[in-house]
């Protein structure tokens, strides 16, 4: 891009997996129907007093911890004032002076080597309700069973620098939640929704220039393609001797545009105040301290492990580390098998099963598909490396113990796919093919050696592919020399 530079500040909220909601005991759950999971709390009603959730203070907290921030022993819920229909109190609960977390960072690596993002702070907010408009009826509805869930807000620094490093930076955010298991993730549900604040500015300045907010990105791929729109929209003004307006945009997936929703003129003023209703969250060292100790280890820690286990690529690593279902399947599949040999079965066949079925690459989170259990993987892996099975029969029958979760042992010697190793055996079906080829067989004794893969190719079927290879080739050379 040349003479400008990209600087880019992601604000990601996610929705905390708690089993109620932030200030009452409505159940915290996607999909129920309309206002089906609401109280006095969550609707707002005068009067109605708010009780915090001690699990959500504690998932908040585990998240600053697990992103290198100082957790404030003493933080505060604030009332931020404006008016929309899904926000029956008038009011969110946020906070706003003082935050959970703040000055935190994470090392992400966007292909050119790790670099540092800055976290300037997490705080502690509930969800808002849900507006669903009904055009064709003329009308819109409210369903406030979202109202109230429990939220943290990361905002990050304006240290990134291209839409890659931002997409780097938000899966690896997405991966650390997701193995805290403090949220489900699930972007098309709105669990992990993030906006981005982007801004280009001549290279060598420091000053930052004027962004925008892009609203409305529901997956890592919209993410990058609103924020590669961004930049090079507001290149061409800047080209043009413009100026690029600070204003809030809104993704347009359909068309791969960002259109301009309101301007800094409309910014609200929020009129922050304390909630009167709430005292000052206040988290004891020893209760913080053994949040610490509880951590788990995390996708980046993991995957350098994985690299000395197997000796695999960063890239191979990243893919087995992506859900910490599939990391935690990879390495209990290891017991008693070779590392490398189970990490080939998850990156070629096992993925490619997911992929095909359409199923979300961890088993907890695809129990009625993936039946396969790590110890049939180990073994499968096992009975390949021992020669039971030849490779071609491995790929063949991976569908069915992915589906069945049948041991492959089992499954081999009931369908009878054994691999043939015992020369008596593979020396008849040798002789057959070499008897029903004789030109083939005429010509390779003449000097076309290349005609081996055409007898191996021909024994291979005759077997079913059950043929050891290597036997098949020696006894081939030796009946055609
Ligand atoms: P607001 O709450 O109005 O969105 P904040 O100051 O909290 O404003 O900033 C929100 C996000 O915008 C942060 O992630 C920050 O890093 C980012 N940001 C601020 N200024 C810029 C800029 N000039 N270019 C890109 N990102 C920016
Ligand atoms: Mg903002
Ligand atoms: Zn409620």
């Amino acid at each position: 891009m040349g003479a400008y530079e990209a600087v880019i500040g992601l604000e990601v909220h996610v929705q905390l997996a708690t089993e109620s909601k932030l200030f009452c005991s409505c159940p915290n759950k996607f999909g129920a129907s309309p206002n089906t999971n609401v109280c006095e709390v969550c609707t707002g009603m005068p009067g109605a007093l708010p009780t915090p959730n001690r699990r959500a203070i504690q998932y908040a907290a585990t998240v600053g911890l697990a992103v290198n921030c100082a957790i404030n022993r003493s933080s505060r819920f604030a009332r931020k004032n404006y008016f929309y229909p899904d926000l029956p109190a008038g009011y969110q609960i946020s906070q706003f002076e003082l935050p959970i977390c703040e000055h935190g960072w994470l090392d992400v690596d966007a292909g050119e080597g790790a670099r540092r993002i800055g976290i300037t702070r997490i705080h502690m907010e509930n969800d808002a309700g849900k507006n669903i408009h009904a055009p064709a009826e003329n009308a819109s509805y409210v369903d406030l069973n979202r109202a109230g869930t429990p939220l943290v807000e990361i905002v990050s620094e304006p240290d990134m620098r291209s839409a890659a490093e931002a997409v780097a930076y938000l899966k690896a955010l997405h991966g650390i939640v997701t193995y805290l298991g403090v949220s489900d993730g699930n972007m098309e549900e709105g669990s992990f929704r993030c906006d981005a604040n982007v801004s280009i500015r001549p290279v060598g300045e420091a000053r930052l220039g004027p962004r925008t907010e892009l609203k409305n990105l529901n997956s890592f791929r919209n993410v990058q393609r609103a924020i590669e729109y961004e930049i090079s929209r507001q290149e061409d003004i800047l080209e043009d001797g413009g100026t690029v307006v600070q204003e809030t945009r809104l993704y347009d997936a359909v068309k791969n545009v960002t259109l301009a929703m309101r301007g800094k003129e409309e910014a609200q003023d929020y009129r922050y105040f304390p909630d009167p209703d709430l005292l000052p969250v206040v988290i004891a060292p020893e209760e913080l301290a053994a949040w610490k100790a509880a951590l788990p280890e995390l996708p980046r820690e993991r995957a350098r492990r994985f690299m000395e286990m197997t000796g695999l690529p960063a890239a191979e690593v990243e893919v087995l580390v992506q859900t910490r279902g599939l990391a935690d399947f990879f390495e209990e599949s290891c017991a008693g098998a070779e590392p490398r040999k189970v990490a080939a079965l998850i990156l070629g066949p096992l993925l490619r099963e997911c992929n095909a079925r359409g199923v979300a690459p961890s088993p907890d989170m695809c129990p009625d598909v993936w039946k396969m259990t790590p110890r049939a993987l180990g073994a499968l892996a096992r009975v390949i490396d021992e020669g039971l099975i030849s490779a071609k029969i491995a790929a063949d029958i991976f569908g069915d113990l992915f589906t069945s979760g049948v041991m492959p042992e089992d499954y081999v010697k009931e369908k009878g796919l054994a691999q043939i190793s015992d020369s008596g055996a593979l020396e008849a079906a040798v002789d057959g093919v070499i008897a029903a080829n004789p030109a083939e067989a005429e010509a390779y004794r003449g000097g076309k050696t290349k005609l081996m893969s055409f007898f191996v190719g021909q024994v291979m079927r005759a077997t079913k592919g059950k043929a050891n290879p290597a036997l098949v080739n020696q006894l081939l050379a030796r009946k055609l020399a």
